[in-house]
């Protein structure tokens, strides 16, 4: 074969788009019942939008990002995830502007140059949402809350929810220095990037999926332990509100964002029946981030999931897509054009409507509407024309009724069999 698509870049195919639509019609549906809108931004932004927000010491920027220079010699990237064009556009064009909380959501692909494998694709696709303005933990335990019933509605099961404050630039510090001094002395132990992150960011250490690193991290100090006062409060207000909207959680102060534009809340949903790449949803708090970007001083907080996984999660659903309402069969050129007419007034009534295009007989056009699964097929010759009716043939209870050549008798005696 001459051309493929590029390593860890897929097709999607059907019949798994139709699950693909099922979870984007199923997150539309809710976002619209808790305010989200829709944001469609582009995939190609500047590189900086990226390097300053999600951190430079972090795996995104340090490895993953496909950045590119332009005809013009302005270093561009391929988003890698969807807060930080997000926040670019939400100060770009003014939205802080609307009644708080501001609240969009997005869906598209993302791409991170990362090793292709079980869960992880160089092009991959994320459904997410963002709330501004509020700082209340309400929100917090709000967005938890409808991030569990989408993926309830979309027919997870099993989906864990875990929940951590990773505190602020007030306390992170003396958790940094706690955490640098644990590592000290073990630090042999280690993957050559944690060693390396040990200088840049320790906090990542938390997060490599490395078994030695996994190991040599047991008993490292806890998070919670180091939350200043203001962060306290505020992780206790999202437990007591996630209590409240009956979210069940479990509090995992390992659990660390791969992002430096969070603070307070972290949160990850996992699916332990995925293996190794077992998060299929993440999200956070970043109050910071709308300032940094030249805004004025917005909370935010957010989530994505990763679409990929949920749709590994799904598999075996019936695509839906069973098989055309009506297959329109002609036997003569004047019969060919009669169809083709009907066949558009159908459709605008939401009928999936086959006809045939060439002069094959009438055997090949009903090997063509078997193999098609059509649900009902009729048979349009010289006859039938001339007496401008024609039998419907119910191909499941093999009944037969005669109707009129017309489209709006037709979708009656159709819409009435089903
Ligand atoms: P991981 O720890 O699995 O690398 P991450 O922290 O890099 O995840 P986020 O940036 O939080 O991921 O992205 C949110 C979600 O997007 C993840 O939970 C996951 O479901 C999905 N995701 C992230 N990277 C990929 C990828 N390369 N391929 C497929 N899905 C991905
Ligand atoms: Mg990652």
């Amino acid at each position: 074969m001459k051309f493929k698509a590029l390593k860890g870049i897929q097709d999607i195919l059907p019949p798994e788009t139709s699950g693909w639509q099922r979870i984007e019609a199923a997150a539309r549906e809710i976002f619209k019942t808790y305010g989200f809108r829709e944001i469609r931004l582009p995939v190609i932004e500047s590189t900086e939008i990226f390097l300053r927000s999600i951190g430079e010491t972090t795996d995104i920027v340090e490895k993953e990002m496909y950045t590119f220079t332009d005809k013009a010699d302005r270093s561009v990237t391929l988003r890698p995830e969807g807060t930080a064009p997000f926040v670019r556009a939400f100060v770009e064009h003014h939205l802080f502007n609307e009644p708080p909380p501001q609240k969009f959501y997005y869906m598209g692909p993302m791409f991170r140059y990362e090793r292709p494998q079980a869960g992880r694709q160089r092009q991959f696709h994320q459904i997410g949402v963002e709330a501004l303005g509020v700082e209340d933990p309400k929100i917090d335990a709000e967005i938890i809350s409808l991030l569990l019933l989408l993926l309830e509605k979309i027919g997870i099961k099993d989906a864990q929810c875990e929940v951590t404050s990773i505190g602020c630039v007030q306390c992170r510090p003396a958790f940094r220095a706690a955490l640098k001094d644990f590592f000290k002395d073990r630090l042999g132990l280690f993957c050559d990037d944690c060693k390396r992150r040990y200088e840049l960011n320790p906090l990542r250490i938390l997060d490599c999926k490395v078994e030695a690193c996994i190991n040599g991290r047991q008993g490292a100090p806890s998070v919670i332990d180091f939350l200043c006062g203001d962060c306290t409060e505020h992780f206790n207000g999202v437990q007591y509100y996630l209590k409240l909207l009956s979210v069940p959680y479990t509090v995992n102060p390992g659990l660390v964002r791969g992002l430096d534009y969070y603070m307070r809340t972290a949160f990850e949903i996992k699916n332990y029946s995925l293996g190794a790449q077992n998060a299929v949803a993440a999200g956070g708090r970043y109050n910071g981030l709308v300032e940094e970007f030249g805004g004025p001083k917005i909370p935010g907080i957010g989530f994505a999931i990763g679409v990929e996984r949920i749709v590994t999660l799904l598999t075996g659903l019936s695509d839906g897509h069973e098989g055309p309402d009506v297959f329109l069969c002609s036997l003569s050129s004047e019969a060919g054009e009669k169809t083709a007419v009907l066949a558009g007034q159908l459709r605008l009534e939401g009928l999936w409507v086959e006809i045939s295009y060439d002069k094959s007989s009438l055997r090949s056009q009903m090997r063509r509407a078997d193999r098609l699964r059509a649900k009902n097929v009729i048979v349009v010759g010289e006859d039938e024309m001339k007496s401008q009716t024609a039998v419907i043939k119910n191909m499941q209870d093999k009944t037969e009724i005669s109707a009129a050549l017309d489209a709006g008798e037709i979708l009656r005696i159709i819409r009435g069999s089903k």
